[in-house]
């Protein structure tokens, strides 16, 4: 109760650095979280992003639309003179305010959905951990508290999607599909709206300035964020909102308009677009059940929110994560069955590692060691850290089972399972593959940003960690 108390009063009385410099003692002790200094490079990296990502998503979405899912197409007809950007451009299609409409009452529904009802499924579903729960440690030393009713939204939601399609006919089941370029602007409204919002917040009115960071540039704040837990009230969490819910709630209800695209285009569905739906839902499910593991994920314990987090959850993910579907209904692939099969496989064994790793590092951090891990007494190394208010913590980094293997075989796992949505719609295009390429290159960025902070956090531990698991990813290669 007292540490509660201390907490509490921590939080009423925030020391706000809102000119970026921040205190020394804050400053020297919170080494851990993101970066404070910007170098060169990462701020290439940052400009060119927020320059070129808006048109990376609309060139794929484009090229579908126009080219046939060709993406070398495009750029061929630019070379030869036969099209110029702006012809390119005009042929999109625009805003509608039938497009905003739908938005506006998809994003109202899911955040009414996030805010008014609290979760219930968790008292009645053996096994799943729903309601309120705790995030990790911030850096400042704080313990947020959490609403996890993720998966509830997305049961009501999908209960009111099939109930739509197969008895009220509200609307038609291909309405994503058929808005889905004028819905691409209301998205990107939104997802600019609210990385600006956060941004202008984060100097007015800070949810808990102690993990605020002001780097100095204003490109990295925008982008990277500067709150942590940008909260509006007690309870609507930015990153909890956003990365969950529109996103990713709408991801397999996307998919499943295309889906219903494939039937009403060609007359049946193929079953490369059931693979597709299957395992990405499979995903996405795991994801809502696991909610509350997620708060210990990097996105929530280490990231700030900006314009990373925020248009990129409203915009990228939605847009790039779904390309598979979006592929399949301009060309309705029919795999063989051994094809079929191999991708099956190939998906389920992903997930199969990527779950069992999660489990694995959340049950023995949960349990402190005293479990079980591949019918051992895991075996682990001992680490200490500080916090921004210079207490010293004790932590544990587990060395078996697949943390043993590789020191990020979680990603290891997701990287199989994206693979097999690409391979689900076979080698006619290069254009569903773009997601296993961009998953390579978050991974292996998040791996390599995850261990800078790791080694900065837990210093001499955590080379003792890297000498006794040598790899990353793949055993003997990375
Ligand atoms: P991890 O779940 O691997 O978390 C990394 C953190 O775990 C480290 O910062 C450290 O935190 C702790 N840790 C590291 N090594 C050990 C160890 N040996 N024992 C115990 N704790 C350890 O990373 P993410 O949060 O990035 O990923 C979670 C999952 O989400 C992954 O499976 C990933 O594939 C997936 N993911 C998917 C994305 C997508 O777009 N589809 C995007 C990002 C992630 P601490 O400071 O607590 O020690």
């Amino acid at each position: 109760v007292k540490a509660a108390e201390t907490m509490e009063s921590k939080r009423r009385r925030p020391q706000h650095h809102a000119n970026g410099k921040g205190s020394e003692a804050v400053e020297k002790s919170a080494q851990w979280g993101r970066a404070w200094e910007v170098d060169w490079f990462s701020l290439i990296g940052v400009v060119s992003l927020l320059c070129f990502a808006p048109f990376i998503v609309f060139y794929f979405v484009m090229a579908c639309d126009q080219y046939e899912c060709s993406i070398s197409q495009p750029l061929l007809e630019l070379c030869q003179g036969k099209a110029t950007l702006l012809s390119i451009w005009a042929r999109a299609p625009s805003f509608t305010w039938t497009a905003a409409k739908i938005y506006a009452i998809w994003v109202s529904f899911q955040v009414f959905l996030y805010v008014c009802i609290p979760d219930v499924t968790h008292k009645f579903i053996p096994g799943y951990v729903g309601g309120v729960q705790d995030g990790a440690r911030t850096p400042a030393g704080f313990i947020n508290k959490y609403e996890i009713n993720g998966l509830q939204c997305w049961i009501i939601t999908h209960a009111l999607w099939f109930a739509n399609a197969n008895y009220f006919h509200w609307f038609s089941p291909t309405i994503i599909f058929d808005n889905w370029i004028p819905l691409l602007w209301c998205t990107n409204i939104l997802g600019y709206a609210v990385s600006t919002f956060a941004f202008v917040k984060a100097y007015l009115f800070p949810t808990n300035a102690e993990d605020c960071k002001f780097t100095g540039n204003i490109f990295y704040n925008y982008m990277m964020g500067i709150e942590f837990n940008p909260r509006i009230g007690k309870w609507f969490d930015f990153k909890l909102f956003f990365n969950g819910r529109p996103g990713i709630v709408a991801w397999t209800l996307i998919n499943l308009s295309y889906m219903a695209k494939q039937q009403e285009l060609y007359g049946h569905v193929t079953n490369s677009m059931i693979l597709v739906n299957v395992l990405q839902g499979i995903y996405v499910l795991d994801f809502f059940w696991n909610e509350a593991w997620y708060l210990k994920t990097i996105d929530i314990c280490h990231d700030h929110f900006g314009w990373y987090l925020g248009w990129g959850d409203c915009v990228w993910l939605p847009y790039l994560y779904t390309l598979q579907g979006l592929y399949l209904v301009y060309h309705p692939v029919q795999l063989s069955d051994a094809h079929a099969l191999a991708v099956l496989l190939l998906g389920l064994v992903g997930y199969y590692i990527f779950r069992s790793t999660n489990h694995q590092k959340d049950l023995f951090r949960r349990t402190e060691g005293a479990c079980s891990i591949w019918r051992r007494k895991p075996t682990y190394i001992e680490c200490s850290y500080l916090s921004a208010d210079g207490r010293s913590h004790r932590s544990k980094l587990l060395t078996s089972g697949f943390w043993g293997v590789a020191r990020h075989f979680n990603y290891t796992g997701d990287l199989m399972g994206s693979l097999a949505y690409c391979a689900a719609c076979g080698f006619g295009h290069i254009l569903p593959y773009f997601y296993i390429v961009y998953m390579t290159i978050l991974l292996v960025h998040r791996c390599v940003r995850d261990e800078h902070r790791c080694s900065s956090k837990y210093g001499k531990d955590w080379r003792r960690y890297t000498d006794t698991v040598p790899y990353r990813l793949i055993p003997g290669l990375f």
